[in-house]
């Protein structure tokens, strides 16, 4: 019993080790590459009219590697600073900040012609409004992006039982094998490859994180070929310690 105490306690502390280095690593990366970017583009603006049509294509490949790097690394600092943030608990207004949500995914509905349909009533979630919006943010988003049908359909609604508030996102996207229901929530588990569904590969291990501090559970039920339904739930009442 007692090495098993030190066993999680030495994992514990490995763990919070690999956070920090994410974290460090991560922030201190910003910089630098926002230089190479930033050049990047000033070499591609001032010499566009000397250079080759073969030199002005491997700037464009340098620009989106950058950007590439860029998502990773906001990403990245994210997954590890979520359990650092000090949690905000209040209730939260689920209209208001879908609403806020939606408008911050406007170019992208209008690029892939897609629809979100709300079933009212939505109950108001105990929880961090900030950690939520990401959480909505990324679930919609996926909804959307892994999604080849004409018109990509999202819709939200939400159930509720005497303890908890159960949030679904449902698409009707690609889907997703059953055999891979739980690997999606890991970090950098991705079932599609880069070219055809661009992404970090940490949208739902950081989905997966917020919702464990705000002592929930995720899950997802999906048939490939005909769409996936992402849940989360939430307490209805959240412990004292965490209270804002
Ligand atoms: P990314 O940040 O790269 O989009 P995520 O962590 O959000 O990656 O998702 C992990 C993997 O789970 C994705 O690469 C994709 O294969 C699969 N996935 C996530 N959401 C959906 C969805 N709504 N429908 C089908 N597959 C999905």
């Amino acid at each position: 019993m007692e090495q098993i105490q030190r066993h999680t306690v030495e994992l514990q502390s490995s763990y919070k080790d690999l956070e920090m280095f994410a974290y460090i690593s991560s922030h201190d990366m910003q910089e630098p590459l926002r230089m190479i970017s930033n050049y990047m583009q000033l070499l591609r603006r001032k010499y566009e009219v000397k250079l080759d049509k073969d030199a002005m294509d491997y700037i464009d490949f340098a620009i989106k590697g950058a950007s590439n790097l860029q998502s990773l690394i906001k990403d990245l600092l994210s997954y590890s600073t979520i359990n650092k943030k000090e949690i905000n608990l209040v209730s939260v207004d689920m209209d208001e900040l879908l609403n806020d949500v939606l408008s911050s995914l406007q170019l992208l509905m209008e690029d892939r012609n897609a629809k979100v349909f709300i079933n009212e009533p939505l109950k108001p979630l105990m929880a961090d409004k900030n950690a939520l919006t990401q959480l909505m943010q990324n679930l919609i988003q996926n909804g959307m992006k892994y999604n080849i049908s004409e018109v990509p359909t999202v819709r939200i609604s939400c159930t509720e039982d005497s303890k908890f508030i159960t949030y679904c996102i449902q698409d009707n996207g690609i889907g997703i094998e059953k055999e891979y229901a739980t690997q999606i929530f890991e970090p950098f588990k991705r079932l599609h490859n880069k070219h055809n569904f661009p992404g970090t590969g940490l949208g739902l291990s950081i989905c997966g994180k917020i919702v464990d501090r705000l002592n929930g559970t995720i899950w997802v039920d999906s048939e490939p070929g005909v769409g996936s339904s992402f849940y989360f739930s939430i307490p209805k009442v959240q412990p004292e310690k965490q209270q804002a």
